[in-house]
């Protein structure tokens, strides 16, 4: 008996010791974002050199602190009792072992050589798509993508170099599996695609053609956000060219938009997508903190969060229901448009060139053909000259449609040159997901959507709370899909929601 209670006690002291040094992570983890947030949203031009080498250096010292002898000395002692841990230990170590193993693999002065080197080519990147010229981005992409297959080899795989990638963002996904996953979704699209090609139905849009002024955008902004319950008392909104979303902790969620004048939806979308991605973060268990679980599982989770609210939530009749009038109210170009022609419009189907403009159903098609392309990139079988064609061919393809210009085509993403490869993929599972775990809200609550009319989301904000947000990484992707769902990764329930909805528009 004794001897039990003081093996417990000193489980107990060691797991707070663990708490303890992975707080120092997070702290550090949230300088590191605080700054990169800083270089997007308000640092000086000139000050890119300097804050390179900022983050640079921090960056080394979370390496240091997540690679160190300490984290060793946890892993082996709580390795042979892990069974005994709670889940949320378990998870805690699990996660600590994972990060600590792949980050180990990388040489530490690799790693801060790819961290100044990205933030030069994320720059290289801005300049090439303002001027329009693949060619000044190329030397840099060449060196993004020596980086990641590099790196691929540090991290290892089994069957296919580009698993080594997808890891970093949706653990337990692979090449096999996506394949499987991006065939399905591809020929469903396509069927769907096919049946608009061929109805005669006529979608007006012509009301969303006018000029809408930026203030009144930003206090609409603020109305979606305060409708979708994201908590401004612990986040705020700014505006940056690309929208983004970034943390540091569960009580400071901070989200990016754009405006356009000739564009009311562009900004509409980018808020209620970034918003979704926030509500993931401010919905997190306080009882996480120090974990190293306070954040979301993976990309194609949080992609899954964000894209259901702006498009499943967001582009539904029933919400745009409570956005219509006080966008009639703002605009007053907009005085005239009924409901029906409103959700006609904003759930209109073209095929186009650029990803983050794309409606909902060609969506995928955009991040299929990334996923295609990273993958021969970095199995060595294209190099990156021959990008803008490749890029170019598939478009026409798969789309119809032809870019004319590096900036609407290749270079459109910043994704590469930040040197994040295996990311795309995480948006069209994040559709797929969504509608999995549509299809179960639903067989829960089949007025779950149709409630939404009165504007309130309180139960769809605490269905997702409850079954995903709170839980942040404790569970894999693949474990919270078969545990909130009761099966495996499916397809089948976001194309049947495609299906209903654009059948019943077309
Ligand atoms: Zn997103």
């Amino acid at each position: 008996m004794k001897g039990c209670y003081i093996m417990k006690k000193e489980v107990k002291e060691k797991l707070n010791h663990v708490k303890e040094h992975i707080t120092k992570i997070e702290e550090l983890n949230k300088l590191l974002a605080l700054a990169y947030w800083d270089m997007k949203v308000s640092m000086p031009k000139k000050a890119l050199e300097q804050r390179s080498n900022t983050l640079g250096y921090l960056s080394g010292e979370m390496f240091k602190l997540s690679t160190g002898d300490e984290v060793k000395g946890f892993i082996e002692y709580f390795m042979p009792i892990f069974d005994k841990l709670s889940v949320i230990d378990k998870a805690m170590i699990r996660n600590l072992k994972k990060n600590y193993d792949e980050t180990k693999k990388i040489p530490e002065q690799r790693y801060k050589e790819f961290t100044i080197a990205t933030s030069l080519s994320e720059a290289a990147w801005e300049e090439a798509r303002e001027k329009d010229d693949f060619k000044t981005f190329e030397p840099h992409l060449e060196k993004m993508v020596k980086f990641q297959r590099e790196f691929a080899e540090y991290y290892g795989y089994e069957e296919n170099k580009y698993d080594a990638l997808l890891a970093n963002y949706e653990e337990g996904m692979t090449v096999k599996k996506l394949d499987i996953i991006f065939g399905e979704l591809k020929e469903g699209i396509l069927n769907i695609l096919d049946y608009i090609k061929n109805s005669d139905k006529k979608i007006n849009k012509d009301f969303l053609e006018g000029k809408f002024k930026i203030k009144k955008q930003k206090k609409l902004s603020l109305f979606l956000l305060d409708k979708i319950k994201f908590d401004m008392e612990a986040g705020r909104l700014d505006e940056t060219t690309h929208p983004f979303t970034t943390d540091f902790g569960n009580k400071d969620v901070r989200i990016t938009t754009h405006y356009h004048e000739n564009d009311l939806l562009s900004n509409v979308f980018s808020v209620i997508h970034e918003g979704g991605h926030g509500l993931y973060e401010q919905h997190i268990s306080d009882e996480l903190i120090g974990t190293g679980l306070e954040h979301g599982t993976s990309m194609g989770i949080h992609e899954s969060q964000s894209r259901f609210y702006e498009n499943i939530i967001g582009r539904s009749k029933e919400f745009l229901k409570v956005m219509l009038p006080f966008i009639k109210d703002e605009f007053s170009n907009m005085k005239n448009v009924k409901l029906d022609k409103f959700y006609e419009a904003v759930n209109y189907v073209k095929p186009s060139l650029i990803r983050t403009e794309a409606d909902e159903l060609t969506y995928s098609l955009h991040v299929i053909i990334r996923y295609e392309i990273e993958k021969q990139l970095i199995n060595g079988e294209i190099e990156v000259k021959d990008l803008p064609r490749i890029w170019n061919e598939k478009y026409l393809e798969y789309l119809g449609v032809e870019p004319k210009t590096d900036s609407e085509g290749i270079l459109q993403d910043m994704h590469w040159s930040a040197g994040n490869f295996g990311y795309f993929p995480s948006y069209a599972l994040g559709n797929v997901y969504g509608g999995q775990f549509l299809n179960k809200i639903l067989e829960e609550n089949k007025d779950a959507i149709k409630n939404l009319v009165d504007g309130d989301l309180s139960y769809i904000n605490n269905w997702l709370s409850d079954n995903i947000h709170k839980h942040g990484a404790i569970y894999t992707p693949e474990d919270l899909i078969k545990k909130v769902t009761g099966e495996k990764i499916s397809t089948k329930y976001f194309l049947t929601y495609l299906e209903d909805k654009y059948k019943s528009i077309y």
